[in-house]
């Protein structure tokens, strides 16, 4: 992305927030991302809810609305990252982490949840944040204060003592603990509880090792069966969804037998553990991009030198497995894990997928249709149809051939409200 263009859309979404009113877009193409197909000239009517009402080739506009023209453009839904992290950077890895106070993570979200919003990121899940600095960042966005994508906001990630998910860094002494650590069953089920109070959506729980933790090993199994079936029970009682981090193969057959919705990572999943999400209807999410990145750039961000040899021995298997769980037909949603990356870079992850096995459309599938399923959210994103927010993202070129288009869209709409528009288009 061209440090111009960001400077020039960051001065659209830091604008005074403009009244609601109906409106709507011309395209000169519209993808359906249901189907595949590309229908020509759409225009997308929505009203001051920014609720779409009608989307055809030649509807009726409301009194005193004229179409912006995006008639040299593809339009498609506003895109969908299951798997962020806004309150973090990568600079955060490591012991450099421990220098950040609450109020730092905060504001660090507020500025990635408009990077990632100006990349056509209209909606995330957020799965793990600390002191429910992703409520209060959900809270600001939807009451119009700050620019930023719609979140569902996990709040503290669980995890067992010492695991992927609480912090190691610090020597006995110190005592620190994670907030979200919490061993056996009835602790689990309590943690469930308490993050729901404060204010999460769903609920994230590291069922196994992880590549930017010390001294744990990806492939092992952290919590057990049991423990993770009181989990899903609990956030499933309360109403909400649970997505489990899990590079090893034990810990993701666990996570979906015991009924969790998603299984992130998914590094080291087998045939059975396939099978068995199919047959759960378990949503896959493989973040197969920031393996480069860690690679790269990982030492430099300050992220430990054993993670860096971690995710040299993951990140083929991952990518491997990625493909065969795709052609083995599993439901896979897209998730990157922004934060590991720097924000803004989310739609990076589609070329990966494409190198990996899939076509544009199934890519992309998996970043509407797939990941509002997952969400819960299939009746308000994830399409352009009527009774859907109008979020909406416009690119030039083929996406259907090349991909790579949706890393510099040309224009993004979020509830009828311009966030992005290159000049001249
Ligand atoms: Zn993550």
């Amino acid at each position: 992305m061209q440090t111009l263009g960001r400077l020039a859309v960051l001065c659209l979404v830091f604008a005074p927030p403009v009244l609601s009113a109906p409106g709507a877009v011309r395209c000169g193409k519209l993808l359906d991302v249901r189907t595949g197909k590309l229908l020509a000239d759409q225009t997308i009517v929505f009203d001051d809810r920014g609720s779409i009402t009608s989307v055809g080739s030649n509807p009726t506009l409301p009194a005193g609305v004229t179409a912006i023209d995006l008639s040299g453009a593809t339009c498609l839904p506003g895109l969908i990252d299951v798997h962020t992290h806004l309150t973090s950077d990568p600079s955060y890895n490591g012991y450099a982490g421990l220098g950040v106070s609450v109020p730092k993570e905060a504001i660090t979200g507020a500025k990635n949840a408009a990077r990632t919003l100006h990349a056509g990121f209209t909606t995330v899940r957020n799965v793990g944040a600390g002191n429910f600095t992703d409520v209060a960042l959900r809270d600001g966005i939807n009451e119009g204060g700050i620019p930023g994508p719609r979140m569902l906001v996990s709040g503290p990630a669980m995890g067992i003592t010492g695991g992927h998910c609480d912090n190691n860094l610090l020597p006995f002494e110190f005592h620190y603990r994670e907030d979200g650590v919490a061993d056996g069953p009835w602790a689990a089920r309590a943690k469930v509880r308490e993050n729901i109070k404060y204010g999460a959506d769903l609920i994230k729980v590291c069922a196994s090792g992880g590549v930017l933790s010390k001294g744990d090993l990806p492939g092992a199994a952290q919590y057990t069966l049991e423990e993770l079936v009181a989990i899903a029970e609990e956030a499933h009682k309360l109403g909400r969804k649970v997505a489990a981090h899990a590079h090893g193969t034990q810990s993701i057959k666990d996570a979906i037998r015991a009924g969790i919705d998603s299984i992130e990572h998914s590094s080291l999943i087998d045939d059975e553990g396939i099978a068995l999400a199919k047959q759960h209807g378990t949503y896959l999410v493989f973040d197969i991009y920031n393996d480069d990145f860690i690679l790269q750039e990982g030492a430099k961000a300050g992220m430990l030198p054993e993670s860096i040899e971690k995710e040299r021995n993951l990140g083929r298997y991952q990518r491997e497995n990625f493909r065969h769980a795709f052609q083995s037909r599993a439901k896979i949603a897209y998730g990157t894990d922004s934060g590991v990356y720097p924000h803004g870079d989310n739609a990076k992850q589609f070329a990966k997928m494409v190198e990996w096995g899939m076509t544009p459309i199934d890519a992309i599938q998996a970043a509407t249709i797939n990941a509002a399923d997952l969400l819960g959210w299939k009746d308000r994103v994830g399409v352009l149809e009527p009774d859907h927010y109008a979020d909406i993202v416009a690119v030039t070129g083929d996406l259907l051939s090349d991909v790579k288009v949706l890393e510099s869209p040309i224009f993004v709409m979020k509830g009828g409200q311009i966030v992005r528009q290159e000049s001249g288009k």
